[in-house]
């Protein structure tokens, strides 16, 4: 429709992504079946997923040689490395460990074409005031990380968390402000589990991170085990349209458990055919 058929139906004229959207799978290490390294990037291959999803930490100094290793030829993409972070101490030498922590894991990060390191900038209750953390965050902690990871070819990647888990950074459209705010090397990320508490639209969350969103967490939305498990809860095409409006092409990764005593491949094989299946549907 052209834009005088758009003013006299009242809707807005959408402007598709340059290049459409696409569903790329991706299991965080821990969840993938296998022992070795070889065995579990087998997994992923064979069963259709596009990505993996690393933990960061000491991890990445143990293992980030050979994981570069394994991943050449492979079709695989290294999506984020998950793991905590808190910048809201009240003293300043505090937060300074913190960055200190995290700028040579940017480094392997960048090494390994990675996505970028999720970081959640405050847990629970933070030390500092919320305008003071902000802008600390913003123009220093954050920043520095930020500026790091793009000179070493990656980002980071703020989540939103739950306002049960930290107050500071609920939502993604607030992430993607402070993404915007400061700068190159910094992006936000969405998942489903936190949002079906704080967002009003999964649809509308992802829309308003547009090109920022860089990684997608998913869980069943009753328990936060794997998609699937929890029935008709488990609906996903609200927010798979959403990503489709803005042409995501990042991974969509498990970050949830597994009832117990579970046959855990049926159970990853079961959300995978779910999740394409919900998202031809969006
Ligand atoms: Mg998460």
């Amino acid at each position: 429709m052209n834009s005088r058929d758009s003013v006299k139906t009242g809707m807005p004229k959408l402007t598709p992504p340059e290049k459409p959207a696409a569903l790329n799978l991706c299991l965080q290490w821990r969840a993938i079946p296998g022992e070795e390294m070889d065995q579990k990037l087998d997994f992923l291959e064979a069963n259709g997923f596009a990505a993996v999803e690393i933990p960061s930490g000491q991890w990445l100094f143990d293992e980030g040689d050979r994981l570069k290793d394994a991943m050449a030829g492979r079709k695989l993409f290294i999506a984020t490395a998950c793991g905590p972070s808190d910048f809201s101490y009240v003293e300043a030498e505090k937060r300074e460990a913190e960055v200190a922590k995290f700028l040579p894991q940017l480094e392997v990060l960048g090494g390994l074409k990675s996505v970028g390191l999720i970081i959640c900038p405050a847990r629970k209750n933070p030390g500092l005031p919320f305008p003071e953390l902000r802008e600390d965050f913003v123009t220093n902690t954050g920043k520095r990380l930020a500026e790091h990871a793009a000179k070493h070819g990656t980002r980071i990647v703020l989540e939103p968390l739950q306002r049960a888990e930290t107050k500071f950074l609920r939502q993604v459209a607030d992430g993607a402000t402070m993404a915007r705010d400061i700068g190159p090397g910094c992006t936000v990320m969405g998942d489903f589990w936190h949002m079906s508490k704080e967002e009003t639209s999964f649809m509308g969350a992802f829309v308003s991170a547009g090109k920022r969103l860089s990684h997608v967490h998913v869980a069943s939305l009753t328990n936060r085990k794997v998609p699937g498990v929890d029935g008709p809860a488990d609906n996903y095409v609200d927010g798979f349209q959403g990503l489709k409006l803005i042409g995501y092409r990042g991974a969509v990764s498990l970050e949830g458990g597994f009832p117990e005593g579970a046959d855990r491949t049926e159970l990853i094989l079961n959300m995978a055919k779910l999740l394409r299946e919900q998202w031809a549907t969006a």
